[in-house]
């Protein structure tokens, strides 16, 4: 088994002497920060020039300066800027302001893992990942609870960098859910091979093959909406509770027959060869390298898909049915207030 640590585990006396920097007000830069400066810690928002997330940040009480006099400042800077934006700020305004004792967290491994940032020898370089959303890293903090959280080490100058990391995880709420011990390796790598095959690449493509198969068939495509989407969440939230076996026990015998029976023939022995090879691209830096060019380019090609998807005939009956079922976004933050904004 990992290594969970928990409230006891954690020595703030390790975070609490720290000028502490959080880069960015996004999803997770506007929790760090509001349960940073709730349990006590020092800390001030590093924003671009300009940002509209200044005012934000300012209303809710925290000191905003830019990102390069906030890194000047701290000796702990937390980088909370989109992944494809981190070198180039880190370059313009991060390393410049390095000095010997400073510590560099990510809260995703990817900059370090596939050397788009390579810090110097002499700063502790951790990561503190939230395994949530930002919106529910600050909502469980102010529950009294947290969200689970993974650390690890890339760099440790100091002799402290594990005891850090877990003082930070600490102080946003992370113990209070459980701290797993991971690497910048593992915890890149597996993040993004589920993102892709199964969270978000899978499961979109499943559901999308799925509705258009029914509605190719002839059936209505307001009743393959309901199969093949709307449903996910049902089975989802069982399988989150009580895993795939609970899942089995709470759905009919023909259901669970069909599943044992019909699953393995969708993704087939090819599918999971297929698994491997994205695996593979992830490992050896092909994806890294592919997505950093296609962002420096301009996006086109993320672009076009983005928007062939967005035109896909499930958005049109699901738009529609959604909007008869008021209830299922109600009290729910949109896309953009989750994600925060700019
Ligand atoms: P986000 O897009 O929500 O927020 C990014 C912030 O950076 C915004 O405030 C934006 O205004 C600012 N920003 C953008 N470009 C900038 C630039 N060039 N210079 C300065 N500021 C700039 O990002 P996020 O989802 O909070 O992700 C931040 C980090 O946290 C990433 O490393 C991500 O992988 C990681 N992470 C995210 C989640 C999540 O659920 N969102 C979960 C775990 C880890
Ligand atoms: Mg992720």
């Amino acid at each position: 088994m990992a290594n969970v640590y928990y409230e006891k585990d954690a020595d703030r006396s390790y975070i609490a002497d720290r000028k502490v920097a959080v880069l960015g007000y996004g999803s997770q830069g506007h929790a760090h920060a509001l349960n940073l400066k709730e349990s006590g810690i020092d800390v001030r928002v590093g924003l671009r020039e300009g940002s509209s997330s200044k005012a934000k940040a300012e209303s809710a009480g925290l000191r905003v300066l830019s990102t390069a006099d906030a890194c000047a400042e701290a000796d702990l800077i937390m980088v909370l800027l989109p992944d494809t934006e981190q070198r180039d700020v880190y370059e313009a305004d991060i390393a410049p302001n390095l000095t010997n004792g400073d510590a560099l967290f990510f809260a995703h491994g990817f900059n370090i893992r596939f050397e788009q940032i390579t810090p110097p020898e002499w700063v502790d370089v951790a990561m503190v990942a939230p395994k949530g959303p930002g919106h529910l890293v600050r909502r469980t903090y102010t529950e009294g609870g947290g969200v689970p959280c993974l650390i690890a080490v890339a760099q440790d100058a100091s002799g402290h960098a594990r005891d850090l990391a877990l003082a930070y995880a600490d102080a946003i709420g992370g113990t209070r859910a459980g701290v797993l011990d991971t690497t910048f390796e593992e915890e890149t790598e597996t993040d993004l091979f589920g993102e892709q095959v199964v969270l978000c690449g899978g499961l979109t493509s499943l559901v999308q093959a799925g509705f258009e198969t029914l509605v190719e068939a002839g059936y209505q495509p307001e009743s393959a909406y309901f199969e093949c989407l709307h449903e996910v969440k049902l089975i989802v939230d069982l399988m989150y509770e009580q895993g795939i076996a609970g899942m089995r026990y709470s759905i009919s015998d023909t259901a669970e027959y069909g599943d044992l029976t019909r699953g393995s023939r969708v993704i087939t022995p090819a599918v999971k060869a297929e698994m491997r090879k994205i695996l593979d691209e992830i490992q050896s830096g092909k994806f890294a390298e592919e997505w950093i060019a296609e962002s420096r380019g301009g996006r086109r090609r993320f672009e076009e898909l983005r928007q062939a998807d967005r035109e896909h005939q499930i958005e049109q009956v699901g738009g529609e049915l959604r909007g008869m079922m008021p209830w299922i976004s109600a009290g729910k933050q949109s896309v953009q207030d989750a994600s925060g904004g700019d």
